[in-house]
C-alpha cells in the first residue's frame, strides 16, 4: 500500500517497570526485535505494527514519531485523532500527558501538551510568514472540548456540575460533521489557557471519578481541539481580488477506558451486544479501525454507528483523517494475559 494511503497507524509502547514491579521482581516479558517494529511476547508470540517503542522510548520521541505530522496536517484542515489504548496501569494516561496529580519534570511531558505547544507555535510561525511577506495574515481560533463517555453516555468535563442531568446527543451535520448537542466549547488562545483547560477537565475527570468508583478506568476521555483557520488565498479568475478560504480541523485526544474490561466478556462482533457492563466502545473502535485499514472492508461499510465512542470519532475516523492508535502495555510477566490481548487486538487494528 501506498506509504500516503494510510491513515491508521498503530503504534505499540512498552512502559518501563514500575517500582512496586522491581519490588515484587516481575520479570519483563517482552522482548523488542532491534531495528524492527517488532515486539515477541514470551518465547515466541510475535507482532508487529507500524512503530514500536521499548520502555526506555521518551515522552518526546513518541510526540514526533506518531502526533506531530498531525498536528502540521490540523494546520492545513485534516482532522486527526490519536487514541491510548491498553489495560489500566499500562501508560495511557502517562502517555497522553493528562496526569495533573503529580509533577513532572518537562521530558516528561506527554502528547496532549506536546501538541499544544506545536500548534500554537505552528500558528504564530503562519502568521508571522505571511506578514513577512507583506500578505494578510490568517486568523486563527482554536476551541477545546473535553468529554468523557461514560456506560455510553456523554458527560461535558467542562460543566461537570450540571452534567448528571443533561443528555446529550450526537448529530452529524449537512457537512458530514458530527456535533454534540449542547457541549461546552471554550476558545483559547494562547497554550496556558488550553492547557489550563486541560488541567482543570482531567481534574474534574479524577475528582468524579472517586465518587463513582474509579469511573476514569472504565470511561473514555476524549479532549478535542478545533482549529479554524480564515486565510486569503489568491482569486482563481486572475484578477487583483483575493479570496478567502476557511479551514477548519478537529483534533481527538482519546484516554481510552482500561481493556481489562473486555475480558470479561470474552466477546468479540456479535457476542459484544450481549454482554451488560461490557465496553461496546472498544469493541467497536476495533472493528472501526479494522475496516479502515483493509481496503475492500472500507469500501462495504464501516461501522461507525455500533457505539457512542466510534460515532463520535466519525469525522475524524477514516476519510481524509489520520488516526494514530497507541497501544500500552506493561512489560511485566503478570501482566503476561492482558498485554497479550493488547498486542492482539493492536495487531488486528494494524
Ligand atoms: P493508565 O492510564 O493506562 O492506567 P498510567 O498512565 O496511569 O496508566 O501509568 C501507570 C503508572 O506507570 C504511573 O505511575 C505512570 O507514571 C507510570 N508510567 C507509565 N508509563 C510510563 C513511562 N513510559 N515511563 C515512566 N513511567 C510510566
Ligand atoms: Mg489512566
Amino acid at each position: 500500500m501506498d506509504e500516503d494511503d494510510i491513515t491508521v497507524r498503530v503504534a505499540v509502547r512498552i512502559r518501563p517497570r514500575i517500582p512496586r514491579e522491581i519490588i515484587d521482581m516481575c520479570q519483563v516479558c517482552t522482548y523488542v526485535t532491534p531495528g524492527e517494529p517488532q515486539v515477541t511476547l514470551g518465547n515466541d508470540k510475535t507482532f508487529s505494527y507500524n512503530y514500536v517503542f521499548d520502555t526506555e522510548a521518551k515522552q518526546e520521541q513518541v510526540y514526533e514519531t506518531c502526533v506531530a505530522a498531525l498536528v502540521d496536517s490540523s494546520l492545513e484542515g485534516y482532522n486527526a485523532t490519536v487514541l491510548a489504548y491498553g489495560q489500566t496501569g499500562s501508560g495511557k494516561t502517562y502517555t497522553m500527558g493528562t496526569g495533573f496529580d503529580v509533577e513532572l519534570l518537562p521530558e516528561q511531558v506527554g502528547i496532549i501538551p506536546r501538541a499544544i505547544h506545536h500548534l500554537f507555535d505552528g500558528i504564530r510561525y503562519r502568521i508571522n510568514q505571511a506578514r513577512e511577506n507583506g500578505m494578510i495574515a490568517p486568523e486563527f481560533k482554536v476551541t477545546a472540548q473535553f468529554m468523557e463517555l461514560y456506560n455510553e453516555e456523554v458527560i461535558d468535563l467542562f460543566s461537570p456540575s450540571s452534567s448528571k442531568d443533561i443528555v446529550y446527543k450526537i448529530h452529524e451535520d449537512s457537512y458530514g460533521g458530527i456535533q454534540v448537542k449542547g457541549i461546552k466549547y471554550k476558545t483559547v488562545t494562547s497554550p496556558e489557557e488550553a492547557l489550563e483547560c486541560l488541567r482543570l477537565g482531567a481534574l474534574s475527570r479524577t475528582t468524579a471519578s472517586t465518587q463513582m468508583n474509579t469511573q476514569s478506568s472504565r470511561s473514555h476521555a476524549i479532549f478535542t481541539l478545533h482549529v479554524k483557520q480564515q486565510r486569503i488565498v489568491p482569486s482563481s479568475d486572475n484578477g487583483d481580488t483575493n479570496e478567502f478560504e476557511t479551514l477548519t480541523a478537529k483534533f481527538h485526544f482519546v484516554d481510552l477506558a482500561g481493556s481489562e474490561r473486555l475480558k470479561r466478556t470474552g466477546a468479540t462482533g456479535e457476542r459484544a451486544k450481549e454482554g451488560i457492563s461490557i465496553n461496546c466502545g472498544l469493541l467497536a473502535l476495533g472493528n472501526v479501525i479494522s475496516a479502515l485499514g483493509d481496503k475492500s472492508k472500507r469500501a462495504l461499510h464501516v461501522p461507525y454507528r455500533d457505539s457512542k465512542l466510534t460515532r463520535l470519532l466519525q469525522d475524524s475516523l477514516g476519510g481524509n483523517s489520520q488516526t494514530v492508535m497507541i497501544a500500552c502495555v506493561s512489560p511485566s510477566d503478570r501482566d503476561f494475559m492482558e498485554t497479550l490481548n493488547t498486542l492482539k487486538y493492536a495487531n488486528r487494528a494494524r
